[in-house]
């Protein structure tokens, strides 16, 4: 009765009551103790003789040992991705580069749900989005890329094309296996080789996709995962062998690639971080923009390039926003990543928690608002309560930084051309969001945005089809489309 009584009211509480567990199988996903390199389609041990702990951020637990690649290790799977390269793989038909292409698709599907339980405990994000969008992304991208195989002279009309030899593929921990299939499958489909380094903090699937390969019988040295942390990646990259440079990560990390690879004959794409504005009309419908604006910023823990972290909301309708906005953050639930009803997880590392806090520290400092819903968060593991900011400055460090965590800046604009001068006040362009019910107005926010990618009345949208990349410290270059295809092709 009572609970009647209070779903009556003109306000509901929120969390009015508790979900059960709700926990995925964990045993479906078989982890080793140790996993050695993967190189010409074998294990193989690192000549390094040095190994890595990767743990679970939501507990702490050790998961897996993993080799820490040194330069010996580096050079040889450069070496036989260059062999496969040369003695198979770039003359192959492209059908039958196609077939394997879209048979790691299939598998990658079948074994969607061990991979997305995988993904979950590596690297903290919550099964819910690991199971409905990392998996269905990753098999959607090789798909996408085996049908662009056998058709390059289409993609690129009256031109010839042939591929570059082997790419250096660096990827971060925020979307491991989808960041490989974002990488791989164009690189795979333009008749490339392929040296992939995963992050340190998350191995696990991409040495599960090893395995993928190996039951997919692509021919072996093709795809070659070397596993390590930042040395592995500047060894890849100083390698005198490699062709291509695809990178996914800080913008530090960027402009040190940038550095070492000047002067030299190598094809080079950054996609770097990331301080997009989510931009709210008066007219938008708010109940819609509140949750674009929550899987803006919250998905993932906001560990998202693209993620939609400073909110520009229209002045006359702040009020009735923001307090939406609290009442949804709220709602959300913090904890297992493992349970389905979970919707912020464990953040990725005590590193990444670590320049979290700083962060938010220094928003507090400088005269921001904080605002965190009442939560409860585990003991053990890596934790962030979902965070709101209000009463912003464009100057603040928290406006103009990445926090790549799940905390929401929040700014006003009067007019469209003050929210267009505020947007692009960054140093970044990756990706930005408009709210609004006028197309015209998204058309003429579309022109003056600075970003790779404008979403209108939706955020964090992702397709296969749809080219993604930024501007200025944002990085160069494009994935995904037929413009993820250019990057992998010496065009004529
Ligand atoms: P990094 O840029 O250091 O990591 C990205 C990848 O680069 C990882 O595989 C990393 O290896 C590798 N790497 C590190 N140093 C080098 C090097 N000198 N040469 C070649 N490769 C290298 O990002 P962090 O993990 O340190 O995250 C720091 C910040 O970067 C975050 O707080 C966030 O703001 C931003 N970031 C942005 C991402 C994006 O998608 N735009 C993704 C990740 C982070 P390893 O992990 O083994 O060190």
């Amino acid at each position: 009765m009572a609970q009647i009584e209070k779903r009556q009211s003109s306000v509901p509480a929120p969390l009015e009551w508790e979900y059960a567990p709700a926990p995925e199988a964990r045993d479906i996903v078989e982890i080793r103790e140790r996993y050695g390199l993967f190189i010409g389609g074998e294990e193989v041990e690192p000549r390094s003789g040095e190994w890595l702990d990767s743990i679970s951020p939501a507990t702490e637990e050790k998961l897996l040992e993993f080799s820490l690649a040194g330069a010996e290790d580096v050079d040889l799977a450069v070496t036989t991705a260059r062999d496969s390269f040369e003695n198979g793989w770039s003359g192959l038909a492209p059908p039958e580069r196609a077939k394997y292409i879209f048979r790691i698709a299939r598998i990658i599907q079948e074994r969607s749900r061990e991979l997305a339980v995988a993904e979950s405990l590596d690297g903290g994000k919550p099964i819910r989005e690991s199971r409905d969008v990392d998996l269905p992304l990753a098999a959607a991208h090789f798909f996408y890329y085996a049908g662009w195989a056998d058709k390059l002279e289409y993609a690129f009309p009256n031109r010839k094309s042939e591929p570059l030899g082997v790419a250096a593929q660096i990827i971060p921990w925020n979307f491991p296996l989808l960041m490989l299939a974002w990488k791989i499958a164009p690189a795979l489909a333009c008749g490339n080789t392929v040296v992939l380094k995963p992050a340190e903090t998350t191995p696990l699937t991409a040495l599960l996709f090893a395995d993928v390969c190996r039951q997919a019988e692509l021919p072996p040295g093709v795809v070659n995962i070397v596993t390590g942390d930042g040395t592995t990646g500047a060894h890849l990259v100083r390698h005198a062998g490699i062709d291509k440079v695809a990178f996914t990560g800080s913008t530090d990390v960027g402009k040190l690639i940038m550095r070492e690879l000047a002067g030299r004959d190598v094809r080079l794409t950054l996609e770097l971080g990331g301080k997009a504005a989510n931009i709210v009309f008066d007219d938008a419908a708010l109940d819609q923009a509140v949750e674009g604006i929550v899987n803006g910023i919250y998905f993932n823990q906001g560990h998202v390039c693209c993620a939609g972290s400073r909110l520009l909301v229209q002045e006359s309708i702040y009020e009735p926003l923001i307090e939406k906005l609290k009442r949804r953050l709220s709602t959300l639930r913090v904890g297992d990543p493992l349970d389905k009803n979970t919707d912020v997880g464990a953040i990725n590392s005590r590193m990444q928690l670590d320049r979290i806090k700083e962060l938010v520290a220094s928003g507090e400092a400088e005269g921001a608002e904080i605002y965190q819903p009442p939560c409860e968060l585990p003991e053990r593991g890596f934790w962030f309560v979902p965070t709101l900011f209000t009463n912003v400055a464009q100057s603040h460090r928290i406006a103009q930084e990445e926090i790549f965590g799940p905390v929401l800046s929040t700014l006003t604009f009067r007019t469209p051309e003050e929210a267009v001068e505020k947007a692009n006040n960054t140093p970044y362009g990756l990706s930005a969001g408009v709210w609004t019910e006028k197309g015209s107005r998204i058309l003429w926010m579309v022109e003056r945005l600075r970003a790779g990618v404008v979403w209108a009345n939706t955020f964090n949208r992702f397709d296969p089809a749809s080219p993604f990349g930024g501007y200025k410290e944002s990085g160069f270059g494009r994935e995904g489309g037929r413009h993820g295809l250019e990057p992998y092709l010496r065009l004529e």
